[in-house]
């Protein structure tokens, strides 16, 4: 069987090894055993029941949750000649039908289905009519209360498929579960003896960092300034967070697009596709945006506040690098930013139990933000998994800063934490070790204490905070519920015995990675690639992505294969894909087009007029007047002028002039999109009272953020034309 998955792998999906865990979960799947697969996001979770699937006999049925990811899947399965389809609300009626009709035909090896599509008739009639060797079940926290996505359908779900008769193997699977969840997903779907694989949740790929004490918008300014071409998505806690952010990007001219509960479909689902087809750089977002975003060449996710708990956090800040390509997660940690989380859960549905599940998980949260262990480290521990070594890449692995030996201090606060019994919370604790006059505190005896006013020269602000640092590290913990108290852990032993040190960081403010390393020089073949997928991908009407990611391009490029065989060795090309478009790449990377002279040059269009470009020759008529008309048609068809400059391999300044020059020459321009609204009347107020032959006077005039593009715009739209 083994043998036959890896041969699926190869030719199916294009791949030579399976990822970690991959193949253990395959074997056991197709050995007949219910599995649980705790695999991360990114982590390649569908190839595990999607060979399977290939490998038996019938259809399997594939629940998920997520409409849109549903549809990339089953269209990336087609692709590559798996029959599959999917059933849910995005559907007519005589689609739905059709499909239907297939599916009872066992025309399908896979068929997705959306949970709440599978009530108790349905389900029966599938069960009677088809032949279903495995039902896999995508997002398996789902099913659970005690994860942080629990769903109705998804419980419903669980009872039809326990009273099955000759009931078809269940593969369970989810990107977030800590050990507990895992436990209630195995009894709410009643797995059998499952086997249970929780591994990869360290990605290589990414470099972790927090983030605390910054000006959080002059920070944003200079990370998105250092990475220039980097599409990356800034969460934010709430809608009006993320309105702000969003509003202070566009100030800056950054093509960003924003995704929140508040805005209506057509428009979330808009600027979800200008996402995804990089016509916007930045999207700014609240939780709401993510679920099902399959974009792999997102470089960043920062989040603006911390969220609500370890499994959101990873699961939002794994959407970087889902290609494998070196990207960031930056968390911009503020210890108060808490309170907005406290907020969002007491505001929250869900019974008081819930609550308090809720309230511990945002502790964990916040002691992500404090730790200074390897924040990889830390998280691949929370989801339960063993053994993983320091990630030498994140914020703290390269914190070289100072570290103070705080021992004694660390004593003082623990052996005061241990006679409070864990009968009270951090705030009172901090009092005692202040030796605070607090009418509780003598209400309570705690004045009497041996440890009162312990760390009585400390402001009692800083003695919460060493105390929730203590927490972070692990010596401490705070209960669930509420109003959590505080307890020893069984770590504080050794450090109340004397036989362990504590070191703490000497500060605690600005840590950060250092930047991912930019992922090299684009080569021109590998151009010239990138320019034959943009347009393949915009004839079939799908995303460039959808035919190959940047990294099978780039080995494609370094590779240069001449022949089909040796096209088939590169990573992300299978038979079917080699089939489709092998001609095409080959043609390319063999170099025929580059002889036959058709070669595209755009990398060399440093300037105007000189190597024509591919995308002139489409401007038929206007035979070789120059590069400005190739920029003016870019811009026309939507393109922006960070794209048209990157797309070209000119500076931005250059576009812009292009876009002049073709103002002066008479071709129409929307203006709208080059100078801001209310830039306009500023604009014009100075130039009527600093005159227009000099722009250099005019910008300093004006307010920073308008830039010479607008200024430029202005004057020849109203005929001022400077210089
Ligand atoms: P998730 O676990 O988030 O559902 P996916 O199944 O979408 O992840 O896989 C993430 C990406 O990794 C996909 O593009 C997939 O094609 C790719 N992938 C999966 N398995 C392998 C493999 N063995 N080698 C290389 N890439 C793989
Ligand atoms: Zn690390």
């Amino acid at each position: 069987m083994l043998q036959e998955a890896r041969e699926l792998l190869k030719r199916v999906y294009g791949y030579d090894s399976f990822r970690q865990g991959q193949e253990g979960i395959i074997e056991a799947i197709t050995g007949g055993r219910d599995t649980l697969a705790i695999l991360p996001t990114g982590g390649g979770k569908s190839v595990c029941y999607q060979i399977p699937a290939m490998l038996m006999t019938g259809t399997t049925i594939v629940v998920s949750p997520l409409i849109s990811l549903m549809k990339d899947q089953v269209d990336a399965l087609r692709r590559v000649g798996v029959p599959a389809a999917y059933l849910n609300s995005s559907l007519g009626t005589g689609e739905y039908r059709d499909v239907l009709r297939a599916a009872l035909n066992g025309e399908y090896k896979l068929l997705y289905i959306a949970p709440e599509r599978l009530d108790g008739s349905m389900f029966g009639e599938l069960s009677e009519r088809m032949r279903i060797p495995m039902i896999a079940i995508d997002e398996a926290h789902c099913v659970s209360q005690w994860g942080h996505d629990f769903r109705p359908s998804y419980r419903q779900l669980a009872g039809w498929i326990g009273r099955m008769e000759d009931r078809p193997l269940v593969s369970a699977f989810t990107a977030t579960a800590t050990p507990e969840v895992a436990d209630d997903i195995t009894a709410m779907l009643g797995l059998r003896e499952p086997s249970v694989f929780v591994s990869g949740f360290a990605r290589e790929n990414l470099s972790l960092s927090v983030v605390t004490g910054a000006d959080k918008k002059r920070f944003l300014t200079q990370f998105l300034k250092e990475r220039p071409d980097q599409s990356g998505i800034i969460y934010a806690a709430t809608r009006k967070e993320t309105e702000a952010v969003h509003e202070e990007l566009l100030r800056q001219g950054i093509p960003a697009g924003k995704y929140h509960g508040g805005l209506g479909d057509a428009e979330r689902a808009e600027a979800q596709e200008k996402f995804r087809f990089d016509e916007t750089r930045v999207m700014v977002a609240t939780n709401a945006f993510g679920m099902g975003i399959d974009k792999p060449n997102v470089r960043f996710v920062l989040h603006w506040q911390m969220p609500g708990d370890v499994e959101s956090y990873y699961q939002e800040a794994g959407r970087a690098g889902r290609d494998g390509e070196e990207s960031e997660c930056v968390l911009l940690f503020e210890p108060q930013d808490v309170q907005i989380q406290r907020f969002l859960i007491e505001q929250g549905q869900g019974d008081e139990g819930r609550k308090s599940v809720q309230l511990s998980k945002l502790y964990a949260m916040m002691n992500f933000g404090r730790t200074e262990r390897c924040l990889q480290q830390f998280i691949v521990d929370y989801f339960g998994e063993k053994g993983v070594e320091p990630c030498g890449k994140c914020g703290n692995c390269l914190d070289k800063s100072e570290r103070l030996d705080m021992t004694s201090e660390a004593q003082k606060a623990l052996s005061c934490v241990g006679r409070m019994k864990g009968r009270f919370g951090v705030t009172m604790a901090a009092k005692v070790l202040k030796g605070s006059r607090d009418k509780k505190i003598i209400q309570f005896g705690l004045d009497r204490l041996s440890t009162y006013g312990l760390l009585r020269e400390w402001p009692e602000r800083e003695i919460s905070d060493w105390l929730y640092w203590l927490v972070a590290e692990g010596y401490l913990r705070l209960s669930e519920g509420q109003y959590p108290t505080v307890s020893l852990t069984a770590e504080a032993l050794p450090v109340l015995e004397g036989s362990k040190t504590v070191v703490r960081r000497k500060s605690t403010s600005v840590r950060r990675a250092a930047s991912a390393a930019a992922s090299g020089e684009a080569s021109p073949l590998f151009e010239a690639l990138r320019q034959w997928r943009k347009e393949t991908a915009a004839r079939e009407g799908v995303p460039p992505f959808m035919l190959f990611f940047d990294a099978t391009l780039r080995e494609l490029a370094a590779a240069a294969p001449a022949s089909r065989d040796e096209l088939l060795r590169v990573k992300g090309i299978g038979a079917a894909k080699a089939d489709k478009y092998g001609d095409a790449l080959l043609a390319i990377t063999s170099g025929e087009e580059a002889q036959a002279g058709r070669q595209p040059d755009l990398f060399q269009a440093a300037d105007a007029g000189r190597a024509p470009a591919r995308a002139e020759a489409s401007l038929s008529g206007r035979g070789e007047s120059g590069s400005h008309l190739a920029t003016y048609e870019m811009f026309q068809a939507g393109g922006t002028i960070e794209q048209i400059a990157q797309e070209r391999g000119i500076s931005r300044v250059t576009a812009e002039s292009h876009l002049m020059r073709c103002a002066d020459e008479g071709l129409e321009l929307d203006w709208s999109r080059i100078i801001p609204e209310d830039q306009e009347p500023l604009i014009l107020e100075a130039a009527s009272r600093l005159g227009a032959d000099k722009l250099r006077p005019l910008k300093d005039a004006l307010p920073p953020e308008v830039d010479y593009f607008a200024i430029h715009g202005v004057l020849r739209k109203h005929g001022l034309k400077s210089g």
